[in-house]
């Protein structure tokens, strides 16, 4: 174990400035002059972001999609009732062109309105997908200096 230059003391040590030197001093007294190099602080660091669970594990995640085949359903279900396009929008309260795009497959609708077009259909434009999410900190060991941190302030 190297000794502290100015209070002697047996500890890891830094490279610090103090009154215009290098000195190989502990933390301690590092703190009378500006530290050059700091590798506690660096193993401190990367022992923080080792710990730190990188997700490279893919987590499922349920998330709702509309079916593929939404404008047949809409157009049949439509058709069930007996109605036109132009009734049938009036009727779920939507513009007729939309319909119309929804129905020739043009216009994916959102869920909210998807919802709702199930609801007065009593059909099914939703699914529910399980997707594999892959969530990457982007924090990582490599690239992340404490010149870095400093910049980030
Ligand atoms: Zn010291």
């Amino acid at each position: 174990m190297p000794n502290c230059e100015i209070c002697g003391q047996e500890t890891e040590l830094v490279i610090a400035e103090i009154e215009g030197m290098d000195m190989s001093v502990c933390h301690k007294c590092a703190q009378f002059g500006q530290i050059k190099n700091i590798p506690k602080i660096k193993t401190e660091l990367s022992k923080k972001i080792s710990h730190k669970p990188i997700h490279s594990e893919p987590h499922l995640e349920i998330i709702e999609t509309i079916v593929p085949d939404y404008s047949q359903k809409i157009k049949k279900a439509r058709e069930r009732l007996d109605l036109n396009q132009e009734d049938f929008a009036k009727k779920i309260n939507e513009k007729e062109s939309l319909l119309h795009k929804m129905e020739t497959g043009s216009f994916e609708p959102s869920l909210p309105l998807a919802k709702k077009l199930e609801k007065l259909l009593g059909i099914k434009l939703i699914q529910k997908v399980e997707e594999e999410k892959i969530v990457s900190s982007k924090i990582s060991s490599e690239g992340l200096t404490i010149g870095d941190l400093i910049k980030k302030k």
